[in-house]
């Protein structure tokens, strides 16, 4: 787990924080910011209701789940040390583009916030997929977040952090990658029993090679949830690649 990277941080006027997040951005002088970056890469959004929009990605190295269908293994330990400046300087000059941080688990890195108002600020949209187990009040408000609620069959549903359902905005999705008609089932329960939220913000997956699409179709259709299936966009353009896509 990344924890404790040494930072300096310093107070800055910043765009409109969440409840109880003191901006730090922009950074004065020279401060440092450090990040761990596992990867960086241009390519399609596939895992939300921004599928099929081109989109660069920044993947934060460290996680604290290990989901029995994780296809992102390589990003528990590798990356690279980087400051907040540095990834804002790899992406494309003049690009305003779609940009998502996603992990590992990006809000274990106590800068990851930073980074969301470094992007912001150059006027991304900006898409963070968090896996469900952290308190998403640290983003900052215009930024969209992507939680990843692991189901049971992931073997990870009892690190859920369920209250961050009462945190959602407006603009905030909901992802549930199922395994099982078990999966589905819990699923649905958390739906019933959280506030609720509008049917196109949640997002039904497959796991891929374990659940058939079709019947998660069929459940979904059959309970009239009016939720979104995905399908596994970057398996289907990309087969067989695993990093960098
Ligand atoms: S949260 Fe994501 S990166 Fe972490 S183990 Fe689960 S699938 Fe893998």
């Amino acid at each position: 787990m990344l924890l404790g990277f040494p930072c300096v941080l310093e107070p800055g006027t910043g765009l409109r924080p969440r409840h109880g997040y003191e901006s730090h951005w922009p950074l004065n002088g020279d401060s440092i910011v450090a990040l761990v970056v596992n990867e960086m890469f241009f390519s399609i959004q596939g895992e939300s209701s921004f599928a099929g929009l081109p989109c660069f990605f920044i993947r934060l190295t460290g996680c604290n789940l290990r989901c029995s269908y994780c296809d992102t293994r390589y990003a528990y330990e590798e990356g690279n040390r980087m400051s907040v400046s540095d990834v804002l300087a790899a992406l494309p000059p003049d690009d305003q583009g779609l940009v998502e941080i996603t992990g590992g688990e990006p809000l274990l890195q106590e800068e990851c916030p930073s980074l969301v108002e470094g992007l912001l600020a150059r006027g991304h949209p900006v898409l963070i997929e968090t896996n469900g187990s952290r308190d998403i009040r640290c983003l900052p408000e215009e930024a969209v977040c992507i939680l990843d609620i692991k189901c049971p069959d992931s073997g990870m549903s009892g690190h859920m952090l369920l209250e961050n359902l009462r945190y959602l905005r407006p603009q905030d999705e909901i992802k549930f990658v199922v395994q099982s008609r078990n999966d589905y089932l819990w699923a649905c329960r958390v739906l019933r029993d959280g506030p609720t939220r509008p049917p196109e913000k949640v997002l039904f997956s497959p796991a891929h090679d374990i659940c058939e699409p079709s019947e998660l179709a069929e459940w979904l259709l059959a309970d009239r949830l009016g939720a979104r299936i995905q399908l596994p966009l970057h398996r289907l353009l990309w087969p067989g690649v695993e990093k960098g896509k």
